[in-house]
């Protein structure tokens, strides 16, 4: 996979403040991309300088191989749909969109057809003569799905498209997202982590303007690589550890969890398991679930936890 966008210690200043202090960050082409950070991390920025909407002040930006993403040149490479974006509420729905159709380059018949498509794709077709005052808060949201799709660009970003949503309508956003998958470059942000490891499939953590570790979900989430298992008491994880080398395993009180970290080819999910539950039911202890991998959110917390990595440190 080649990248899409790629960020060289970037910095973007709004004043005194460093909203992007030197980000480094790599965007696969054709990948579902989540970025993940606390409010204020950067994430908004980095979309924005993404999207050639705003200047940053130093390091290097590239975007599809051309450089900083230049809105009137490249026009409709790429789209972006900000952070609680409203369509103006008394114009119709159809015309609206081969409105912005038409502002992406397109000729008017082009413009009805790519329109009349993204319309059935979000499943609004019926809703073509309708004014966007009369879309439900849902609706809504899969219109300015619908416009950032538009004619199809190279990068789709989508700041928080998730947010405000109930679960059914996250849901269906979420499967139109991922049926794009490998067609397009689709970034997006949301602070629901369980959303985002559904259907990314990389991830960036970012925070003070800085990478603080990225790659694929697989990776991150250490599925080759762990193993959580949810006890209902303590083990004695000195005994347990007997004979298991090349595993680390460390209790957890807080969750109640024992979490194995093993080096494939040594150990593998199967092994560790055959060697490690007996052991636990034969000191009393139940086990109540065994999980694999970790999750987004505990690695995101922990990672927050740790910072920068050393080599970006100041
Ligand atoms: P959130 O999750 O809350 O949307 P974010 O990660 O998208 O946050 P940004 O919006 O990129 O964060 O903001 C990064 C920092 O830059 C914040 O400290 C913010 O206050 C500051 N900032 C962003 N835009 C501006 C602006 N136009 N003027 C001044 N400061 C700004």
């Amino acid at each position: 996979m080649s990248d899409a966008i790629r960020f060289e210690g970037v910095v973007k200043t709004y004043g005194a403040k460093r909203a992007l202090d030197g980000l480094d960050l790599v965007v696969p082409r054709g990948s579902i991309f989540g970025l993940i950070g606390s409010n204020g991390a950067g994430k908004t920025t980095f979309m924005s300088v993404t999207a050639g909407l705003v200047r940053f002040n130093e390091g290097r930006v590239d975007v599809l191989g051309g450089g900083p993403f230049d809105p009137v040149r490249q026009r409709g490479r790429l789209a972006i749909l900000p952070q609680d974006a409203h369509p103006p509420a008394y114009a119709r729905v159809g015309s609206l969109l081969e409105y912005y159709a038409q502002l992406q380059g397109l000729g008017g018949a082009a413009a009805r057809k790519a329109a009349g498509d993204v319309l059935q794709w979000v499943n609004l077709a019926d809703r073509r003569e309708s004014p966007t005052r009369s879309l439900s808060h849902g609706m809504l949201r899969r219109f300015t799905i619908a416009q950032a799709f538009l004619g199809d660009p190279e990068i789709v970003i989508l700041d928080e498209p998730m947010s405000g949503l109930d679960p059914v309508q996250v849901d269906s956003l979420r499967k139109l997202i991922a049926g794009r998958r490998g067609a397009q470059t689709i970034i997006l942000s949301s602070h629901i982590l369980s959303d985002l490891e559904l259907l990314c499939d990389h991830v960036a953590f970012i925070e003070n303007g800085r990478l603080l570790r990225q790659g694929p979900i697989s990776e991150i989430t250490r599925r080759g690589s762990h193993l959580g298992y949810h006890l209902d008491r303590a083990p004695d994880v000195a005994a347990l550890s007997a004979g298991l080398a090349g595993v680390e395993l460390i209790w957890n009180p807080a969750a109640s969890v024992l979490d194995a970290t093993y080096g494939e080819p040594e150990w593998t999910a199967a092994t560790l398991n055959a060697a490690l539950l007996p052991r636990l039911l034969a000191a009393g202890v139940g086990v109540l679930e065994v999980s694999r991998g970790s999750n987004l959110e505990r690695e995101y917390l922990r990672n927050a936890a740790l910072g920068p990595p050393a080599s970006s440190r100041s």
